[in-house]
């Protein structure tokens, strides 16, 4: 009889139901440890804890044994499992997460036992579409990887050409929805008694913990994560394209599909929810523009894939890399959402109310401003690690230490995403109900994003010197007028010296 360690982001019936249940017997861990590493954000917990739960009973339902060991640490229940199963060879799926093979297999030979790490067939690409894509590049870029996986998927290709001819459609999909703008209903799930036990034993064992479990909607059954990809295809695919970078005041969703975290814990693989897209894309009734159904395929074939083979390559550097000296404590703004900047505080009041917010509010405002304000990479990567729902290390450390910090300097991007206050008007309806001006950058309501821009691209126009892509932003603060450089100098040392004393 075989035994087989499941992971709670592996939750994956197609791929655990393949095995025989007379020959093969699942070991699930619930560690409270784990739960306690980063102070998870509660709905993050209650999502993982009630997943296994559920998961647990599908697989006894299947016909499996499922040992489910409820421990302090790993090792704990590991502990447990050899003590009745003596000199145990455990199987296990490769984990995603940096070390964790290792770990176990030290902790599992400790016991007596042996590890059998077997391949994640839940990847879209292999190791070795990667490695040898990536052979001899100096710079890795995701938009080259992800044509290659065009091309060996087939998917939106006319032969060797891409559908629509080209790759992608990335200047059509940055509107904004007008005021008043109706936007799709939100799908609601109704907890079962599993659920709600999950969600009370998390609020109790996890209390000092950051959000809040008021409003727990995440898919965790696999029926469940079926019927919000089903509802993601019917009401918001054909929008996802021209939306994608759109930030709405007090709209999470807009055209997204929230599925990253079911997609992450493996209730939905990758692969599934590509094909169901493009089949639902391919039937002209459905109305859905290339625009879109290539930008959604991008952020699953392209950048989930490319990030997973960058996090599986560089770590455990990648986690440590600093090239910008950035070395400032986390606001606490961060935590608690109590900042006069109005995207800011839409954007942590979401998070810790729901664990999520869309890709633009982590990028282009949490991270902007955690960039140009010299936030320290790996404390900014410890809070999106801490408060997200679809947080897991492989994920998050090349989103932030890479794309979203350049605390690599560029290792796979090929200029820092910075914005100031114009980007954010333009792209959102924030700046209408904010105490700073987007337009001004010094006095007092000038937007601190604004004069953060300019005191970057100032302090880092050596490094960026020979940069093309950096070369307008730097050519025009350098055109401005030497007093008006001050000026703005000046109002960004007043920013500093506010957001030192949490008055911003
Ligand atoms: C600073 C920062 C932190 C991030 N942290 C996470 C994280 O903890 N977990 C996570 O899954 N994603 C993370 N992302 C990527 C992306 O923001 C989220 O995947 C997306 O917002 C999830 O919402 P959604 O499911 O509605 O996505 P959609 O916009 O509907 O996109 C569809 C799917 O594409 C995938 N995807 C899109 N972009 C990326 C990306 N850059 N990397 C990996 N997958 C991507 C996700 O699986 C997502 O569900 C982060 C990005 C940044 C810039």
């Amino acid at each position: 009889m075989q035994h087989i360690l499941i992971f709670g982001d592996q939750l994956n019936l197609e791929v655990f139901g393949a095995f025989n249940p007379d020959n093969t017997q699942f070991l699930m861990l619930e560690s409270t440890t784990r739960g306690r590493t980063y102070g998870f954000h509660k709905q993050k917990l209650a999502l993982v804890y009630a997943a296994m739960r559920h998961f647990r009973l599908e697989l006894e339902q299947s016909g499996f044994r499922v040992h489910y060991r409820s421990c302090e640490a790993f090792s704990d229940g590991l502990k447990a499992h050899f003590d009745e199963f003596p000199r145990l060879e455990l199987g296990l799926m490769q984990p995603s997460d940096f070390g964790m093979d290792s770990s176990l297999s030290e902790i599992v030979s400790q016991l007596g036992g042996t590890l059998e790490i077997f391949a994640n067939p839940l990847w879209l690409s292999t190791n070795t579409d990667f490695d040898a894509w990536a052979q001899g590049k100096k710079e890795w870029r995701m938009e080259f990887f992800y044509r290659q996986m065009r091309k060996k998927t087939g998917w939106l290709m006319d032969g060797q050409d891409p559908k629509g001819g080209a790759w992608n459609f990335d200047a059509d999909n940055r509107q904004v929805p007008k005021p008043g703008h109706q936007f799709p209903p939100k799908l609601e799930f109704t907890p079962d008694a599993i659920t709600l036990e999950a969600l009370d034993w998390v609020e109790g064992m996890f209390k000092a913990h950051p959000g809040s479990l008021e409003g727990f909607n995440w898919a965790v059954t696999r029926d469940q994560a079926l019927q919000a990809l089903t509802h993601f295809l019917e009401h918001r695919l054909a929008l996802f394209g021209p939306f994608e970078d759109a930030l709405v005041e007090g709209e999470d969703q807009l055209y997204h599909s929230l599925l990253s975290p079911a997609i992450n814990i493996g209730l939905l693989s990758a692969r599934e929810v590509c094909i169901a897209a493009l089949e639902f894309a391919a039937k002209p009734e459905n109305n859905v523009p290339l625009q879109s159904i290539e930008g959604f395929t991008r952020q699953i074939l392209g950048w989930r894939e490319f990030m997973h083979h960058v996090y599986r390559r560089q770590m455990p550097a990648l986690r440590l890399e600093n090239q910008l000296n950035a070395s400032r404590a986390l606001p606490d703004f961060y935590w608690t959402g109590k900042t006069k900047m109005r995207c800011i505080s839409s954007a942590v009041t979401q998070v810790l109310a729901t664990g999520h917010t869309h890709h633009i509010q982590r990028l282009m405002v949490l991270g902007n401003f955690a960039l140009l304000a010299g936030i320290s990479p790996q404390a900014i990567n410890d809070w999106f690690l801490t408060l997200y729902v679809d947080a897991f290390d492989w994920v998050v450390t090349p989103n932030v230490i890479g794309m979203s910090q350049y605390a690599n300097a560029g290792g796979f991007t090929s200029k820092p995403y910075i914005a100031g206050g114009a980007y954010i008007s333009r792209m959102s309806n924030h700046c209408k109900t904010c105490a700073f001006n987007p337009k001004l950058t010094t006095g007092v309501t000038a937007c601190p994003f604004s004069s953060l821009y300019w005191d970057f691209i100032d302090r880092h126009a050596a490094m960026f010197k020979n940069n093309p892509r950096m070369g307008i932003p730097i050519s025009n603060w350098n055109k401005r007028d030497p007093s008006e450089r001050t000026a703005i100098l000046e109002r960004n040392r007043e920013v500093l010296a506010l957001l030192e004393q949490n008055l911003l």
